[in-house]
């Protein structure tokens, strides 16, 4: 697909990866709606993209919708534990039928339809690296169910909708992403890292530090999505977006340290409950079948993240 004057929908477009989706989509000729409750995001992620192709509309996704459209990006629901466990209602209602709404606004109109699943529908992963056929170990009752479960459930309602009803469904399970424009109050853990050194602040460094994530700059996510977007014939299938590059948490507090030229402390906090161990993906489908792989290094993604904190930090953002 070709973007060019497409009718593209993306649903929570005024969140972090959104901005960034939203600018490239805007770049290629696209014409962007953007639906956003502004929930975790907000208006500001879109400042100086205004223009008569794109439009914001205030909607929440659990209600039922209908636009025209070529193509629909589902980003809608808090990705942070913070924010997704302060109200685990809403955030499940968002995921199961904020998506069911999605995906058949995109069955009336005939439109394709990208889903941002999550690395958390492996759960606390017993198998390493992960794989899409990987089923996953997931708690359906803990705190992070809301969010998991969820995603799990919107995955299995999309695609039954591509097997029964045909519609042009394709799941990415993106991983951690991390860049320029996060939230400062977004709560996860390289925001969180970044603000406190800046602000001279200890490092909450949760559980012993030792658990894992796999970081993919924020850039490299965007484009796995729109070369999921675009590809011919990946209808039904379902890609791991991530960057293979795992790190403990406590690599991440020192790298921060060292490249903000903080010598903060860091300060021990109770373990998240559920908090997944160990997270990497495989990306070998991604190679092989989107052409796809992240290109930004840790080291230079967390610089440019640092600058961009730095500037808005030193502007009086909060
Ligand atoms: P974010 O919280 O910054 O953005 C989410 C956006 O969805 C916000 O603009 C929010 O206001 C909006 N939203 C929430 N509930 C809504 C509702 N009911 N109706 C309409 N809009 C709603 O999160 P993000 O980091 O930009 O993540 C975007 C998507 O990618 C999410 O679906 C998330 O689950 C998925 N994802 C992100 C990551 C990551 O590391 N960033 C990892 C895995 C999956
Ligand atoms: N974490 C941490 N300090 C923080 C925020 C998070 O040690 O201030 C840990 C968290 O417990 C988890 C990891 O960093 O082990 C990644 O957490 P994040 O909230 O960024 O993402 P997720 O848990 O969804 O992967």
């Amino acid at each position: 697909m070709n973007f060019e004057n497409q009718r593209i929908v993306v649903a929570g477009g005024a969140g972090f990866v959104g901005g960034h989706l939203v600018r490239r989509l805007l770049e290629q000729g696209a014409r962007v709606t953007v639906l956003d409750n502004f929930h975790t995001g907000s208006r500001a992620t879109l400042a100086g993209l205004e223009g008569d192709r794109l439009s914001v509309v205030d909607h929440d996704v659990c209600a039922p919708l209908d636009m025209a459209c070529d193509l629909v990006i589902n980003l809608a629901c808090p990705a942070s534990p913070e924010h997704y466990q302060a109200d685990p209602l809403q955030t499940w209602r968002t995921s199961v039928f904020g998506s069911a709404n999605l995906v058949e606004m995109a069955q009336r109109h005939g439109a394709r339809i990208v889903q941002a699943s999550t690395s958390e529908v492996y759960g606390d992963p017993e198998l390493h690296p992960q794989a899409e056929t990987y089923w996953g170990n997931v708690s359906c009752t803990g705190p992070r169910a809301c969010y998991d479960e969820g995603k799990r459930a919107a995955e299995t309602y999309l695609l039954d909708m591509f097997r029964e009803k045909n519609v042009d469904v394709r799941i990415a399970r993106l991983f951690n992403t991390y860049g320029p424009g996060m939230a400062i109050n977004d709560g996860r853990v390289v925001s969180n890292f970044v603000v406190q050194a800046l602000r001279g602040e200890a490092l909450t460094v949760f559980g012993d530090g030792t658990q894992t994530r796999s970081f993919c700059y924020v850039s490299d996510t965007v484009n796995g999505l729109l070369a999921l977007a675009a590809g011919r014939g990946l209808q039904g299938q379902v890609f791991n977006i991530g960057n293979p590059d795992e790190r403990s948490v406590l690599e991440i507090a020192e790298l921060v340290r060292t490249l903000t030229g903080s010598a903060v402390a860091m300060r021990r906090e109770p373990a998240a409950i559920d908090d997944p161990r160990r997270r990497c993906p495989d990306i070998s489908r991604a190679r092989q079948r989107l052409g796809w792989a992240p290109e930004t290094a840790l080291r230079d993604g967390l610089e440019m993240t640092i600058a961009d904190f730095r500037g808005r930090l030193a502007a009086g953002a909060t």
